[in-house]
């Protein structure tokens, strides 16, 4: 199921092409829609596996009581409902039907909410949750409510097959357990995980029946990241899913953020040095070979004083991308600074990374960028060492010794310093 097409249910043609642009050029969604249960029931018969979700008017002529989000949703399609109105009687009839969320129409933040809604759907189908119940109805229940919202939904009846299952799946994203279980209960399994999983790499919240605070704070010391009382309201379980989640997804981003070049998205030099520290580190423990390679743009001030700063970032990502195209997937990659490249091959063949730097070059120098002020040509000079130094700061030290006589034997070209 791609998570591209929408059907939107509703018969208001002004709502509903406010709607469909705020989901078209914000989310990159592709929006069908129908004016009524009739026209809706065809558009699902004819496209049910194409259909990523719906948004369906509560109320329209031939749907006065909301039969068209019980045709939907029992069809397994995710749904979000549409309101003009909303009371208690209305909330309790929409969420009564297994919906996704409500929005109410006039809100003032509705066609955000509707684009958040639709944004998480998609994420959640990539994110694998874990719930822990001896019980198999409330697990269930649990369960249920997950994969309505499409979270990849795993059980364990108790504490011995949860922590089989994060073993065999270690991009768990949540874990959700009961505090009384027969065995490990809930909280001495909060303290087992965390010893492997981190706050930042799985979220945990904690479930409990019983009516003491003890749990919810011995839950909370153990590492649990959050505690849920039994029986909850169905918004306030997903309130707090959706809320631990994103918390998760922000310290991703931070996480990226801090180890990318803004400029050319490629790891920044911080990055590279930790990663690549440790394998110089593994490759000289182990005697494996290693090579280091500093490569720097040519005449690049010409660059910028003859077309412009913005031209010569063009370049730099035309560059970037070549580099990570070609050498991602065999070398550690980075923007060591400036017009500089940095690059660490652990374990590779002398002769074959000399050859593979010597051919990049040679292509980069022949297939122009395009830029702003038309084809480009540019060229880039390089230093390669396989002499690992006593650091990897020595290395890289030698590799840009070597990239300075490339410059002064006239540029566009490698020279290797090897041991
Ligand atoms: P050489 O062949 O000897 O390397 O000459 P060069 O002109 O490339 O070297 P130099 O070190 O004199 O100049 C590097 C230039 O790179 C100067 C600086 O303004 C430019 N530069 C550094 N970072 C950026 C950037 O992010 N964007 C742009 N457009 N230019 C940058
Ligand atoms: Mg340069
Ligand atoms: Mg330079």
């Amino acid at each position: 199921m791609p998570d591209k097409h929408i059907l939107m249910v509703e018969d208001s043609p002004f709502f509903a092409s406010v709607v469909r642009r705020k989901l078209e050029d914000q989310g990159g969604f592709e929006v069908h829609c129908a004016q009524s249960f009739q026209q809706a029931r065809e558009h699902l018969d004819q496209h049910a596996e194409n259909l990523f979700a719906a948004l369906l008017d509560l109320h329209l002529p031939d749907s006065p009581r909301g039969e068209v989000v019980d045709h939907f949703v029992t069809r397994g399609i995710p749904s979000i409902v549409f309101t003009g109105e909303f009371n208690e009687d209305v909330r309790d009839v929409v969420m009564s039907k297994n919906v996704v969320d409500y929005v109410l129409k006039e809100g003032p933040d509705s066609l955000n909410e509707i684009l958040a809604a639709l944004e998480r759907l998609r994420r959640n189908r990539r994110s694998r949750v874990l719930v822990v119940d001896d019980s198999a109805s409330a697990r269930s229940l649990v369960a249920d409510l997950l994969r309505t919202h499409l979270y990849q939904v795993q059980e364990a009846e108790d504490a011995d097959a949860a922590l089989a299952l994060l073993q065999e799946y270690p991009d768990t994203r949540l874990l959700i357990t009961d505090f009384s279980m027969p065995g490990m209960d809930g909280v001495e399994l909060v303290r087992k995980v965390r010893s492997g999983f981190p706050r930042e790499k799985l979220a945990i919240i904690g479930l409990s029946a019983e009516n003491t605070p003890l749990i919810s704070a011995r839950f909370i010391k153990s590492g649990a990241n959050d505690f849920l009382r039994k029986p909850f309201l169905v918004e306030e379980f997903h309130c707090r899913i959706r809320q631990n989640m994103e918390i998760l997804e922000y310290i991703a981003t931070i996480r990226e953020m801090a180890e990318t070049d803004q400029l050319t998205g490629l790891p920044n030099r911080g990055h590279f040095i930790r990663r690549a520290k440790a394998m110089h580190s593994e490759a000289r423990q182990r005697g494996f070979p290693v090579q280091a390679a500093i490569l720097d743009l040519d005449r690049f001030k010409n660059i910028n004083d003859t077309y412009g700063h913005h031209v010569g970032d063009m370049i730099l990502r035309d560059f970037s991308a070549r580099l990570l195209q070609r050498f991602g997937r065999t070398g550690l990659v980075c923007r060591y600074g400036g017009e500089e490249f940095a690059l660490l091959f652990p374990g590779g063949s002398l002769p074959q990374v000399r050859t593979a730097l010597e051919g990049f070059l040679s292509e980069v120098a022949a297939d122009p960028a395009t830029t702003t002020h038309g084809e480009l040509h540019y060229t880039v000079s390089a230093g390669l060492t396989d002499d690992p130094g006593d650091s990897l700061e020595s290395m890289l030290k030698l590799a840009d010794a070597t990239l300075y006589r490339a410059k002064q034997e006239g540029r566009n070209r490698l020279v290797c310093s090897c041991g």
